[in-house]
This record gives structure tokens, C-alpha cells and sequence, in this order.
């Protein structure tokens, strides 16, 4: 702990991962202005968003990086992975494939950094109850078996984004405090 009290900053850099259209910029879009967008782009130009969060009395910085949709490339950069202390990796519960997806995206955010990484596992789209794929267990499990927070969220409806944003940041700061 910091013995001069106050003052000092945090700036953590939290990563946004899954496959293409899980929800990825809408769960961002809802955590950082409240906003929902159905007819989703790619936007081009902005790599991240930085929304402050009081923890302890203490200010932190969230920059939350988004892809620009080079997901569907699997061309994702070493560049978006450097310094991350977090990371978001989200599926879509209304699409198995996206859920079999995330094994890959563990796998290359382990070998893209080395430092200790706050993740969590996210299954959005919830509100989709009535075509729903991946079951809430089945979330558990993985996020058990892989050491993850686990968290079903609907950028939508606004169903738990702003806590699983919260938990990352949380846990970030308990690892570095
Ligand atoms: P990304 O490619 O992972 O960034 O996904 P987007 O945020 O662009 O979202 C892809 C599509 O899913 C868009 O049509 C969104 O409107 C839709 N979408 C995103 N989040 C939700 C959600 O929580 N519920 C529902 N029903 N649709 C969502
Ligand atoms: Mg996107």
C-alpha cells in the first residue's frame, strides 16, 4: 500500500475478446456511454475507451480496447494484447460455435502476455433466452475448470455489464494492491 496516501493513479488496460459479433463493442458501448447499437460496424479509429472508477477512495482508469472487427481475420495483434491486466472473453449464448470459440482465445491471450491477467468469462446476449445454446452450466464449468469470473450479461438489456466490468477492475486492483 501507499503509505502517501491519495493522489496517486491507476490506468489499467482491460482487452475485449471472442469471436466476431458476440457483443463485444455493445457490451463496451453500454458500460462506457450507455449505449446500444442493433446495427452494429466495426468503428474505425477508436482502439479504446477509458471510463473512470472509484475504488477505495482511489480514481482508476479503465481503458477498455476493442477490436476494429479483425477478429474474423484471427489477425488480432500483438499490439491490442500488450500490458493488458484484464480481459473480457465473451461468447454468445445463442450461438454454440462462439462458446467452442473461446479455448482459442484463452490460448492466445495466454501466449500474448505474461503478466497476471484478471479474466473473465462472458456469456452475452442473456436476454436470448428463447434460442439460448450454451447453458448457464455449461458457462460455470469452463470458467471453473479454466480459474475464470464467469458472468452471463446482455449489452442489451443491460443485465450485469456494468458488474462484470466492475469484478475485472476489482480484481485487478486486489492484484496489484
Ligand atoms: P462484436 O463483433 O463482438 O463487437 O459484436 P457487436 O457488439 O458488434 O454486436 C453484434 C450484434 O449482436 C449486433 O447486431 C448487436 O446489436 C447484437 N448484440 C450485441 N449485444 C447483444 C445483446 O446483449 N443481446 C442481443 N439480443 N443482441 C446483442
Ligand atoms: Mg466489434
Amino acid at each position: 500500500m501507499d503509505e502517501l496516501g491519495g493522489g496517486e493513479e491507476y490506468l489499467f488496460k482491460i482487452v475485449l475478446i471472442g469471436d466476431s459479433a458476440v457483443g463485444k463493442s455493445n457490451l463496451l458501448s453500454r458500460f462506457a456511454r450507455n449505449e446500444f447499437d442493433t446495427n452494429s460496424k466495426a468503428t474505425i479509429g477508436v482502439e479504446f475507451q477509458t471510463q473512470i472508477v472509484e475504488i477505495d477512495g482511489k480514481e482508476v482508469k479503465a481503458q477498455i480496447w476493442d477490436t476494429a472487427g479483425q477478429e474474423r481475420f484471427r489477425a488480432v495483434t500483438s499490439a491490442y494484447y500488450r500490458g493488458a491486466v484484464g480481459a473480457l472473453v465473451v461468447y454468445d449464448i445463442s450461438r454454440k460455435g462462439t462458446f467452442e470459440g473461446i479455448k482459442r482465445w484463452l490460448q492466445e491471450l495466454d501466449t500474448q502476455n505474461d503478466s497476471t491477467i484478471a479474466r473473465m468469462l462472458v456469456g452475452n446476449k442473456c436476454d436470448l433466452e428463447n434460442i439460448r445454446e450454451v447453458s448457464v452450466e455449461e458457462g460455470k464449468s469452463l470458467a471453473e475448470a479454466e480459474g475464470l469470473f464467469f458472468m452471463e450479461t446482455s449489452a442489451l438489456d443491460s443485465t450485469n455489464v456494468q458488474t462484470a466490468f466492475e469484478i475485472v477492475i476489482r480484481e485487478i486492483y486486489n492484484n496489484i494492491s
